[in-house]
């Protein structure tokens, strides 16, 4: 049925008309959503998903959360009003909880609307504290969309202009296995980059504000330094004053399985300076925040408010979604489920020489691609994997870095082992025609 009378290709072209260009769409026929239940979506068409991506976007525990459907619902009902001009108390059980999870000592919590503006809050916090623009960061990385956060994202797909009001030095050890330091194993790697740091910091006259970092990169492929960078990396900075921000909007509140948050596999450094966090906390509802010791989160001295951050709509919601996935320890699930569907797609793709690796941690997992008997990166194969993962009924992220050819898996944190089995068998038979495609 396409065409002009088809219901579904009006919405695209209206779509079209309104919307920038850039806001890219998946798929060669994209997806309208409709509505959710668990780990699975369905379509306007009428089609039914199971849903490998929504994680990563904004459902963590599972869609349609009864819990949290009725804490949104009894809130709304009751009252919307502002969150910051009054004494807001869904928003000070959330800062409670977060604040006591997070790690830091003497911590305080701002609430946002937005990964982006968390982390642009850090910013201002770190550049405000330090009194410096200077900022390190990750190549490969990605921290949002705004104008400061466009200046620390290292990933160049994601990056839509070199201006910027921060200086950045980028530095590597985001990616373990491309890059000159691939080879060496993870000490060297480690002392590697660690040089690399020293050699930025000493090449740069003045003060470094912060450095900004995700323990696994999102965006950039779902790729990590050895667990322990970051201790090292922490002992040069520490030694200049230099704080350490922790972009968690992917890797907290349990994904990577092992740990509540990424930094903690680099457990030696202790806590970060700050850290951020967004996406799923409230299973679609927008929160976004900053955990930050208290010295640096009341270095500012006007009053700062957001309208939104910290709605009591969405704080409710939160709260309901961090009590499901604390009490079911959804952490655990994500280490027991991920290590799982990591062996399977390692096995159902073995010899699969489109797949130049599958790595992960918990419920975070990425299936790198490359163009067959090389090691180049190949987008067309990940569209061609995207799409024939769709037909048989499986949505997952693609266009991670490096070389934007890395499928991504984010599955909602309750995914079963049924459902890690049955898609990892639908990916591997997705990346089998993609790879038959290819060759035609
Ligand atoms: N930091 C990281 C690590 C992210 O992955 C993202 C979103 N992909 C952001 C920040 C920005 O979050 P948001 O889209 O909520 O602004």
């Amino acid at each position: 049925m396409i065409g002009a009378n088809d219901p579904h290709e009006g919405l695209l072209s209206r779509h079209e008309a309104v919307l920038p260009e850039w806001l890219a769409l998946y798929y060669e026929r994209p997806i309208e959503l409709t509505h959710g239940e668990g780990r699975h979506v369905w379509d306007a068409e009428g089609n039914r998903y199971l849903d490998f991506f929504g994680g990563i976007l904004t459902t963590m525990t599972a869609h349609a959360l009864p819990e949290v459907t009725k804490a949104i619902a009894e809130q709304a009902a009751r009252i919307v009003h502002s969150s910051t001009l009054y004494l807001n108390r869904p928003m000070i059980e959330l800062a409670e909880r977060v604040v006591a999870l997070s790690g830091i000592p003497d911590a305080r919590v701002f609430f946002t609307t937005s990964g982006t503006e968390a982390n642009d809050t850090a910013l201002l916090l770190a550049t405000a504290h330090r009194r410096s623009n200077q900022v390190l960061a990750m190549r490969n990385s990605y921290h949002g969309r705004s104008f400061s956060t466009v200046g620390i994202t290292g990933n160049s797909a994601w990056s839509p202009t070199s201006l910027s009001p921060l200086q950045t030095l980028y530095v590597h050890g985001g990616v373990r296995t491309r890059g000159p330091f691939a080879a060496l194993p993870d000490q060297q790697f480690i002392e590697a980059c660690v040089a690399d740091l020293r050699d930025v910091l000493a090449q740069n006259r003045g003060g470094v504000a912060a450095l900004i970092a995700e323990p696994v990169q999102g965006v950039g492929g779902f790729t990590s330094g050895p667990d322990g960078l970051f201790a090292a990396f922490r002992e040069v900075l520490a030694a200049e004053g230099i704080l350490w921000i922790s972009d968690e909007v992917q890797t907290g509140w349990g994904r990577t399985g092992d740990h509540f948050w990424g930094w903690q596999a680099h457990d030696a450094a202790g806590p970060p300076d700050m850290l951020t966090f967004a996406k799923g906390i409230g299973n679609g509802m927008s929160i976004g925040g900053v955990v930050a010791r208290a010295e640096v989160m009341n270095c500012l001295d006007v009053n700062s408010i957001s309208t939104f951050g910290g709605s009591p709509v969405t704080m409710a919601a939160g709260l309901a979604n961090l009590g499901y996935l604390l009490e079911r320890d959804l952490q655990g699930n994500a280490r027991r489920v991920g290590g799982l569907l990591i062996e399977r797609l390692r096995a159902a793709t073995a010899g699969l020489d489109l797949v130049r690796e599958v790595r992960g941690r918990g419920l975070m997992i990425g299936v790198e691609l490359v163009a067959p008997g090389t090691d180049e990166p190949c987008p067309p194969a990940a569209s061609l994997a995207l799409e024939a993962a769709r037909r048989a009924g499986l949505l997952v992220g693609k266009g991670g870095g490096p070389g934007g050819s890395v499928l991504r898996i984010a599955p909602p944190l309750s995914l079963t082992v049924q459902e890690a089995e049955e898609g990892a068998a639908l990916l591997a038979g997705a990346l089998h025609e993609a790879r038959a495609e290819l060759a035609g």
